[in-house]
């Protein structure tokens, strides 16, 4: 079955075309600055790729483009759009409507719609994608896989907050967590890996990226995670603070003058790791800064592992123990000087990493020592991966419902 994985960011819309039964990867592509105009497509495979400017003004127009490119020029990837079997659409928020991914229909629309208020740019662009989809293949099957709904299984005590119960229920206001399909696929991995049932295990899954969160998995259910109400919550990120006591925001409000929007942006962009160091979002300026002395990147640096840190010292509470800690996204694979800044200390706890594999560099890999009761586990994560499966196995499972009832 080929999948035709749309991941609608708010200014962007990545796409993957691939084969689920083999894994393999037809193609894939980004449409970059979609509304702006200097919107263009990169796409394509290793030496093959290619860019092209056009004009994106929205998603709709992204997914038409993508399905031309798809089946035109000279070395079409697909000979038309009937080689698309069904499509899988990355939705950013499911709210308390969705615990799994769930086959599109009108109602499941009108839902992404409604929750738009919780994430604006993003399920608007879903919404816009999916439309685009209906109309160019009406008769591909679509679906859709919530970041949130990996998180639905936590208890209350874990994901509301303690504010006046009315004004929860009113606004929806609780922890709905982010990141979900990326924790998903890394513990699924990690099992695999370890050669365990998932839900025989507990594990600390990280995603640490320019977003980053965390996630206690207890027998394979999500009981905990550091993502909130938003994506704002829990950990020091690139440009995000993380949680902070929230009486700075009417501080700030009051003695720099800043409305909602100038707050917002302030906690949202020029906070974390750029608001300390001074000097950038990305971890690999910072640590060669930090490496040369520059004290705050430093102290970005040390931040940033000691907010994960603390938390895998919270979760390992939460689930009376841990059986592997699990890293991923840009940091987490890639940077050994924060593992072992994080893992730093850790031996009492029976948490001992093995520097001497920590160096390793490439794909999944154990990075604990031989003698370490709690694994350390890098794998690099792969959302549309776990996207493509899940259209794969709810379409798959509608035909054959279909097929039985003739
Ligand atoms: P992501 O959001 O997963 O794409 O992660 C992006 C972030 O990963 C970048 O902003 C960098 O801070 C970080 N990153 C990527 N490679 C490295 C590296 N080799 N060392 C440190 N940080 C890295």
């Amino acid at each position: 079955m080929n999948v035709l994985v749309i991941n609608s960011g708010s200014s962007s819309l990545k796409f993957q075309l691939v084969h689920v039964e083999t894994g393999g990867i037809i193609t894939k592509g980004i449409c970059d600055s979609v509304g702006s105009d200097t919107s263009f497509i990169k796409y394509g495979m290793y030496e093959d790729e290619q860019v092209v400017k056009v004009d994106l003004p929205d998603h709709v127009a992204a997914v038409q483009k993508v399905l031309e490119l798809l089946t035109s020029g000279d070395k079409p990837v697909i000979s038309s759009l009937g080689e698309i079997n069904a499509v899988g659409h990355r939705i950013v928020h499911g709210g308390n409507y969705f615990d799994k991914s769930v086959i599109i229909d009108e109602d499941v629309v009108a839902k992404i719609e409604e929750l738009a208020e919780l994430a604006p740019l993003h399920n608007r662009a879903a919404v816009q994608g999916i439309r685009a989809c209906q109309s160019y293949m009406p008769d591909v099957p679509q679906v859709a896989v919530f970041d949130t709904a990996f998180f639905q299984t936590m208890p209350p005590k874990a994901y509301m907050y303690p504010l006046p119960y009315e004004l929860c229920e009113k606004y929806g206001i609780r922890k709905y967590g982010a990141h979900g399909t990326s924790h998903r696929y890394i513990a699924h991995r990690a099992a695999n890996m370890l050669d365990e049932p998932l839900d025989e295990l507990k594990l600390i899954t990280c995603h640490l990226g320019n977003g980053c969160s965390m996630t206690a998995i207890d027998h394979g259910i999500a009981v905990d995670t550091t993502m909130g109400f938003t994506p704002l919550d829990g950990l020091m990120m690139g440009t995000r603070s993380g949680s902070i006591d929230p009486a700075i925001v009417p501080f700030l409000m009051e003695h720099e003058g800043l409305n909602t929007d100038e707050v917002n942006d302030l906690l949202n962009k020029q906070s974390g790791i750029l608001g300390i160091s001074g000097i950038s979002n990305d971890l690999r300026t910072v640590t060669e800064a930090a490496d040369k002395g520059d004290p705050r990147a430093a102290m970005a640096f040390e931040m940033y592992s000691h907010s994960v840190k603390k938390t895998i010292g919270s979760f390992i509470t939460v689930m009376a123990g841990v059986d592997a800690i699990v890293l991923t996204a840009g940091v987490g694979e890639n940077s050994r000087k924060m593992r072992s800044m994080i893992f730093a200390g850790l031996q009492q706890m029976g948490i001992r990493l093995d520097e001497r594999k920590n160096k390793l560099r490439g794909f999944e890999r154990i990075i604990s020592a031989d003698n370490s009761d709690v694994a350390i586990i890098v794998i690099p994560t792969d959302e549309e991966f776990m996207i493509a499966r899940d259209t794969f196995v709810l379409v798959r499972d509608m035909k054959r419902a279909a097929e039985n009832q003739e």
